[in-house]
């Protein structure tokens, strides 16, 4: 029968209620008479609670969200992984500390050269894998520029430096040995430096002067 058709694609609207009136009223009234579209109308009522599968449905989007969870947590730990040791690395090779007198066997291989009137500092050897000169004057009270507060530059009578290095050097594999071999790094002009009577290395950490050059007094 026709019918039966049209009123099966309807149960479903019916069974939920959400039919027209005038449907409504044609479906109830074929049902009344069909028992076949009355045993359909059951079994979707019966359907009509959460299944079976429907509880699978929610348990598999639990899981699934508790895996993004985890994937989540995990990419953050990771992106803070990573930055601490960005930040470690960074520290590694943006602090110094003085170079280490006796491993780069400083100041042997330090030695002064005069170009006319001016000194010439020349590094050699492991020494020549500074990273920076950090320069200082004395005065002639054994006070340093730079190290403490005691200094007075009315009585500044030398000129030293520090050789540093990055703190990241100390554990490099690979000795930085004859890197600047030979540069040659101006140091002053004796003529306008009058009160300039040496040039030394200071081993800030012994507190400690290793004179490389003083000035002749009879010239
Ligand atoms: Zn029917």
């Amino acid at each position: 029968m026709k019918n039966c058709d049209i009123v099966k694609d309807l149960l479903p609207l019916y069974a939920d209620d959400v039919c027209s009136e005038e449907s409504r009223k044609a479906v109830e009234e074929h049902i009344s008479g069909c028992s076949d579209c009355k045993a359909e109308l059951e079994k979707l009522r019966k359907n009509v609670p959460v299944s079976p599968q429907k509880d699978g449905e929610v348990l598999k989007r639990i899981k699934r969200r508790l895996r993004i969870e985890k994937l989540v947590v995990g990419g953050i730990s990771a992106v803070v992984f990573v930055f601490l040791l960005l930040g470690t690395l960074f520290f590694l090779i943006n602090t110094d500390k003085s170079m280490d007198v006796e491993k780069y066997n400083i100041p042997d291989n330090l030695h002064v050269t005069m170009h006319g009137t001016e000194l010439y500092l020349v590094v050699n050897g492991e020494a020549a894998g500074f990273w920076y000169v950090f320069p200082t004057i004395s005065d002639t009270d054994g006070d340093h520029m730079g190290y403490g507060t005691g200094f007075d530059s009315e009585k500044k009578n030398g000129y030293g430096i520090t050789l540093k290095q990055r703190k990241i050097d100390s554990f490099s594999i690979t000795r930085m040995s004859n890197q600047k071999t030979g540069c040659e790094i101006m140091l002053f002009d004796i003529e306008k430096s009058a009160k300039m009577d040496k040039f030394f290395y200071y081993d800030d950490v012994n507190d400690k002067e290793y004179i490389l050059w003083e000035r002749d007094k009879n010239d």
